[in-house]
């Protein structure tokens, strides 16, 4: 999830009474994201992506993007009456500042969305109806949308077939991370897909993979040596095997592709899991 930091100095007051729950709040948020992508389109008159995050700053009062080292942070959004100041934290890999930014756009339409909440409805206005969490996961989803348009993305996904090489193809045509690439693909495939990431485990007695951040399935994982993954894990070659797993409660053993990304400590494999072949 997305780190980042939030500040403002004024809040507009003016108000019209949408239908308020998070769900809605979801709904809408990510529609304003694509009406944003259909706008970008528009004015650059064409669709071909990746889309940039920088190239929708412009349209939503983003008066500059600095780009500088903020720590742990990977970015703030300073909020005033001329406008937003993104910061960016230059630190980071490129792929990573542009889902920053492209993050920090998705609080500028949550910004616009909870400033039109009456000021009666005080649980929300205030945000507490939404969690801080929520609200980065919320974020973090209207990024996704911005940088990979469902309906874009879903043609090129298709057209080139669901596979670990076309997440790597498809992360470098929309300057999206791997990870943030392979969780559109599981969104947005014709085929069910599940993504499992795996990072290295090293202990006295055992060697292995352990399952890494994933929402689904809950349980834990783990993978000792030799295996599919190690395999992988030593090439940059990505490795077909059969693996016994447990997704949403059915328990088989399912056709995966297995590829590693990354270097040295942040090394990691990344599991295409194919749920009905
Ligand atoms: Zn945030």
């Amino acid at each position: 999830m997305n780190l980042c930091f939030h500040s403002w100095d004024e809040r507009k007051e003016d108000s019209v009474s949408p239908q308020v729950n998070t769900e809605n709040i979801k709904q809408i948020v990510i529609r304003r994201a694509t009406e944003l992508v259909d706008e970008l389109i528009q004015l650059r008159g064409t669709d071909t992506p990746p889309f940039l995050a920088e190239e929708f700053a412009p349209l939503r009062n983003i008066s500059k993007i600095e780009r500088i080292d903020l720590g742990d942070l990977d970015g703030v959004l300073v909020r005033s009456r001329d406008g937003y100041v993104m910061k960016i934290n230059a630190k980071h890999h490129p792929l990573r500042q542009n889902f920053s930014c492209a993050h920090e756009i998705g609080h500028t339409l949550l910004d616009e969305l909870l400033s039109h909440i009456p000021l009666e409805d005080n649980e929300y206005r205030g945000g507490s109806a939404i969690s801080k969490r929520d609200k980065e996961r919320l974020c973090d989803r209207a990024a996704a949308e911005l940088l990979m348009p469902g309906h874009i993305f879903g043609d090129y996904l298709h057209k080139l077939k669901l596979s670990i090489e076309s997440i790597e193809v498809l992360s470098n045509i929309f300057k999206v991370s791997m990870p943030a690439t392979a969780i559109r693909v599981q969104e947005l495939s014709k085929e069910r897909c599940r993504i499992i990431t795996w990072k290295r485990w090293i202990r006295s007695k055992s060697e292995g993979f352990f399952q890494y951040k994933t929402k689904q399935p809950a349980c834990y994982t783990y993978v000792r040596d030799p295996s599919a993954l190690l395999k992988a894990y030593q090439s940059n070659e990505s490795v077909r095997s059969y693996k016994l797993l447990e997704i949403d409660k059915v328990s088989k053993r399912y056709l995966i592709e297995s590829k590693a990304f990354g270097n040295s400590e942040n090394r990691y494999v990344l599991s295409l899991v194919f749920l009905d072949r």
